[in-house]
């Protein structure tokens, strides 16, 4: 008898053991998944950055700013080379500005939890957002002094991309290599610097979006594949503004290079 006792007496010792390992590893794994510097799905579709991180705050993307895809202002030595004659956004016919692509080192800052700001800052020219190839966005004007986009809409190559005069390659208008390569009319195509995503010109359910249809920023709110509990994004329209019109919806982050 005392020695089946003593048999019972270390089982139960073994087995409370048992459960407090237990119960210490699930302590260790919620503190894990509170500390979050893991960067959300969602922002891994940016496939073109060099990398992806998340101090907690802020989502820090790095791009040489290189499109994946062909074009005429690559270097002729370049293998994404490739001479282009036909038509461009709007029909116009395609004629090539004196600009080259260069290779840069950018890092683009977006806020993690995107909020709305009523200041609604201005976009300025330049980089306002990053596309999933990690190629730029810019608004809807042209430098110097906001100019309309007019001159140069014609220089946009068939993927309507093209390089400013310090070779910084961009799309002001739908980037048609994501919208028809790489991703859908209605996937993602990026971040504005203010953390809220860009869409397509169309919604998930085919239709066509219209400026008109949105809000003077150029977005609204609703869910999407990638936001099942809904969230503010941009949208790029056939119509001018393009893609943003006056001003962030939220409060923007940071680009340098
Ligand atoms: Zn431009
Ligand atoms: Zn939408």
């Amino acid at each position: 008898m005392n020695f089946k006792k003593t048999q019972i007496g270390k089982l139960i010792i073994a087995v409370s053991l048992t459960m407090n390992l237990v119960s210490c590893k699930e302590e260790e794994a919620v503190t894990t998944s509170t500390t979050s510097t893991e960067v959300p799905a969602v922002y891994k579709k940016v496939y073109g950055a060099t990398s992806i991180t998340s101090d907690g705050t802020y989502i820090t993307f790095k791009t040489k700013n290189l499109p994946d895809h062909k074009s005429p202002y690559y270097a002729t030595s370049n293998a994404l080379y490739e001479a282009y004659i036909g038509t461009t956004f709007g029909g116009n016919t395609f004629k090539k500005n004196p600009n080259t692509i260069s290779e840069l080192s950018v890092t683009v800052k977006i806020p993690l939890n995107p909020k709305v700001d009523a200041t609604h800052a201005a976009t300025p020219l330049g980089a306002i957002g990053i596309a999933l190839n990690g190629v730029a966005f810019f608004n809807q004007y042209a430098g110097p002094n906001n100019q309309a986009l007019t001159n140069e809409i014609v220089s946009f190559d068939k993927y309507y991309g093209h390089p400013q005069n310090s070779g910084v390659y961009h799309y002001h208008v739908e980037p048609l290599y994501l919208t028809t390569v790489k991703s859908t009319k209605s996937g993602l195509m990026g971040f504005l610097l203010d953390g809220f995503p860009v869409y397509g010109p169309q919604e998930e359910n085919g239709t066509t979006v219209t400026s008109s249809q949105l809000d003077a920023y150029h977005g609204h709110t609703h869910t999407t594949i990638d936001y099942p509990n809904g969230t503010y994004h941009y949208h790029f329209t056939a119509d001018a503004p393009y893609l943003n019109g006056s001003g962030y919806y939220g409060t923007p982050g940071t680009i340098t290079q």
